[in-house]
């Protein structure tokens, strides 16, 4: 069985965008206080970013699997939801 590299594998999945809602809002306020800030190393598809101290997220490639609302130790910075129906990620294998 051959190893596949983990962006290969993550390229074969579909996105389909909500434009009109996200489902992960994060409150800016209280990220830019967060010395921690574990959401950035601990998401999978590497959606968190920091610029100029600012977290920001790109939902395009969410894999839905909720651990940045696992490891972060605000109970408010995060709201989490599933796409609502029909959009989100499409799981492709092989
Ligand atoms: Fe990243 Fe998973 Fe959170 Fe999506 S749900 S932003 S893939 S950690």
């Amino acid at each position: 069985m051959n190893r596949k590299e983990i962006d290969e594998l993550l390229g074969r999945n579909k996105y389909l965008i909500d434009d009109q809602e996200k489902h992960i809002r994060i409150d800016s306020r209280i990220c830019a206080a967060c010395p921690a800030k574990p959401c950035i190393p601990a998401c999978p598809a590497g959606l968190y970013r920091l610029q100029a101290g600012i977290v920001g997220l790109d939902l395009a490639g969410c894999l839905e699997c909720g651990t940045c609302r696992i490891v972060c130790p605000y109970p408010t910075a995060i709201e989490w939801n599933y796409p609502r129906g029909g959009y989100g990620i499409s799981y492709r294998y092989g």
